[in-house]
Parts: C-alpha cells; sequence; structure tokens
C-alpha cells in the first residue's frame, strides 16, 4: 500500500518530501508526487505515516 497527494488541495509547501524515509516524494512539474513503489507506509520507521502527519491541509491519503 502506498499514500497519494491530492493535487486539488496540496498547497505545495514541501513539508512532506523532507519526512520522507524512503524519499518517495517528489516534485514533478509544480506539484508533489509520491512514488507508490518506494513508499511503504513508513513501515520500519514510524507508526503512523509521516507525510500525513505534517500535511497542513490534508492532502495526503491512502491510495
Ligand atoms: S507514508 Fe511514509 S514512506 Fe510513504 S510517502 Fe509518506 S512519508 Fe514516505
Ligand atoms: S505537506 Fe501536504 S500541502 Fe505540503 S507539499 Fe506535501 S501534500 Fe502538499
Amino acid at each position: 500500500m502506498a499514500m497519494k497527494i491530492d493535487a486539488g488541495t496540496c498547497s505545495v509547501c514541501g513539508a512532506c518530501e523532507f519526512e520522507c524515509p524512503n524519499v518517495a516524494i517528489r516534485m514533478k512539474g509544480d506539484s508533489f508526487t509520491i512514488n507508490a513503489k518506494k513508499c511503504n507506509e513508513c513501515e520500519g520507521h514510524a507508526d503512523t505515516p509521516q507525510c500525513i502527519e505534517v500535511c497542513p491541509s490534508d492532502s495526503i491519503v491512502q491510495a
């Protein structure tokens, strides 16, 4: 399973990119996207998806 970013509500603040232990979040064009192959929902790193914890606009949801 992986997370995905709702580009409609994402403010492109960049906070999630730095929290991801798997470097799964990248700027693509003018929006952030999550590489589903790299995202493991932070398993082994934290109890909860760290990108969701830091997102100020609740733009990250289960894919
Ligand atoms: S859930 Fe964790 S591994 Fe997946 S994109 Fe968010 S911070 Fe990265
Ligand atoms: S933390 Fe949320 S609002 Fe900021 S870039 Fe990531 S998904 Fe977008």
